[in-house]
């Protein structure tokens, strides 16, 4: 039995075996070769591989989820035998006297920004696919395995490290708990594994030798035990069981309302990534949805999400909440949050960078099409927008001059919306210092303490060696919070906090006597705030 120490990020435990996750590399090197003849016949050699994969993979989906899915495999195998895409991969061997690997990968970019650049829709998603082929080739070039990422049945999966727009594409069915190497326990992987309700350790030196292995991930201890023993797994067993009760417990507190022993309500509503959250959502009972992270539907795309795509993901989720709030952030891509076909330029800074909406007032139409689509998903719920990473009062003018034309786009197209609460989130502390003038310009305020502590205090939420300096309790984060409070009161909106420190109990009573209004937590952790604003008198 071994036994490793990390941070943990939730209280709960798992057992399972484990799966050691491999990046996919996609970076290939260009080399020079003498022999071309030989590069291409690995070429042939990979392409046979690559199509023998292909086939099994349709086979599996035809069983598993039917023709209508199964079918974007026939349509791989195509673009792999695609004549003017493998002559174009030789021509650039022979010519160039490069590597295979190299060649594809070149091919491959080329054919796609081709595609993308079409003005039919239908080739435009191609290039998409033209993407995965290519890795496909590349990687059988590269004798790597691209299936490698996806375990068979309920893993420990465990990763040096994992990029929000792995986790969001991993099957949850699988996955019983993440223990990572690299990763501060303020990361959004680290946030988007407690939306998941999946508990997660960070900071563990992970080895390939686990794999397959059997494992206990508890997350009170912050431990990882690889090979567990009896008397071990005992003891984990009455944790279990301590745990189970105590849940048992909180559902008791289902439907019931979130007040205090004085009567004042806090509304408590519940921050998703995904369509599929809103199963959490439900099961603990939530009020509503106080974040709707948008740029998860973003990561797990292989291209920009079209109108149709992202209003049919909002509509579905308003539908689920039936007249319940659900507050959609737009777009916060950047930082830590990258998807390739965003094309960003790698940034000295990033979390300082060119992210969130300044990517969105930089390129305006990713923001109308998204408003377009926020904005007819509104007609079927109760559906409230806001904006993140907000610095000035100009930003907020410029939005809703955009938002007043699409509504103009929409209404001429005769497309039925709502008129929509717009808010603004306070990350910044510009966006402190300003509250009361931002104030009169919106209808809410959402305080997302995950940004706003690290630019208060200047610690990198993604830097591990920071979490101790990164501190949610510092006196100027929660001064921050009480002005932002008091501004937005004194102008009469409402003043939410969607950041993890909503669902830090040792600080829920602060908010209540600061007058916060709403509280918008994990799922998994709405019924525990709710007892902590039950008890307070
Ligand atoms: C925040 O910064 O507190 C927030 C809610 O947004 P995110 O964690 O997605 O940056
Ligand atoms: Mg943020």
């Amino acid at each position: 039995m071994e036994q490793y120490k990390g941070r943990s990020i939730s209280l709960k435990i798992a057992a399972g075996p484990v799966f050691y996750y491999e990046k996919k590399q996609n970076r290939v090197k260009r080399e020079h070769v003498e022999d071309t003849e030989a590069e291409l016949r690995r070429l042939e050699e990979a392409k046979t591989a690559a199509l023998e994969q292909l086939d099994r993979i349709y086979q599996k989906a035809l069983k598993e989820a039917g023709q209508e899915d199964a079918a974007v495999f026939e349509v791989h195998k195509m673009l792999m035998e695609d004549k003017d895409y493998q002559e174009s991969i030789r021509n650039i061997i022979e010519e160039q006297q490069v590597n295979a690997a190299y060649a594809a990968a070149t091919a491959g970019d080329h054919f796609a920004a081709m595609l993308s650049e079409m003005e039919d829709v239908y080739m435009q998603a191609r290039a998409a696919d033209i993407r995965d082929v290519t890795e496909r080739l590349v990687a059988a070039l590269l004798g790597r395995d691209t299936d490698a990422a996806d375990p068979d049945g309920p893993v420990i999966l465990a990763a040096e490290d994992l990029a929000p727009s792995e986790t969001v594409q991993m099957d949850k069915s699988k996955i019983l708990a993440f223990v990572i190497r690299n990763g501060s326990a303020n990361s959004h992987t680290a946030i988007l594994a407690r939306s998941m309700n999946i508990p997660a350790i960070m900071g563990v030196e992970v080895s390939r030798e686990w794999n397959g292995r059997q494992a206990v991930v508890d997350g009170t201890a912050g431990t990882v035990v690889i090979d567990p023993d009896d008397s071990y797994l005992e003891e984990i067993r009455g944790k279990m069981a301590e745990e189970t009760r105590r849940q048992t417990l909180l559902r008791e507190l289902k439907g019931k309302p979130t007040v205090t022993k004085q009567g004042r309500a806090v509304r408590l509503y519940a921050n998703i990534g995904n369509v599929t959250d809103i199963v959490n959502v439900q099961e603990y009972d939530a009020e509503g949805i106080g974040l709707f992270r948008s740029e998860f539907l973003y990561l797990g795309a292989k291209d920009f999400p079209t109108e149709e795509e992202q209003f049919l993901a909002y509509k579905q989720v308003a539908e689920s909440m039936a007249g319940k709030k659900v507050i959609i952030r737009t777009l916060d891509i950047g930082a830590d949050k990258k998807a390739d076909y965003f094309q960003l330029e790698p940034e000295e800074n990033p979390a300082m960078g060119y992210r969130a909406i300044r990517i969105c007032l930089t390129r305006p139409e990713i923001l109308k099409t998204q408003l377009r689509a926020i904005l007819r998903a509104s007609a079927y719920g109760n559906i409230s927008v806001m904006f993140p990473m907000i610095i000035s009062l100009g930003e907020v003018r410029k939005i809703k001059t955009i938002v007043e034309e699409v509504k103009g786009e929409l209404k001429a197209a005769q497309f039925p919306y709502r008129d929509v609460e717009l808010g603004v989130m306070i990350e910044t502390p510009a966006a402190v210092l300003i509250s009361r003038e931002l104030a009169k310009e919106v209808d809410f305020f959402s305080i997302g303490t995950n940004d706003l502590t690290q630019y208060m205090l200047a610690a990198d939420r993604q830097n591990p060696r920071l979490d101790a300096f990164y501190d949610g309790h510092h006196p100027a984060v929660l001064e921050a919070i009480r002005m932002v409070t008091e501004n937005g009161h004194r102008e009469g909106i409402w003043v939410g906090i969607c950041g993890e420190l909503a669902a830090d109990l040792s600080l829920t009573k602060t908010f209540v006597d600061m007058g916060i209004d709403e509280l918008s937590v994990a799922p998994g952790c709405v019924l525990q705030v709710r007892e902590a604003i039950r008890e307070l008198s």
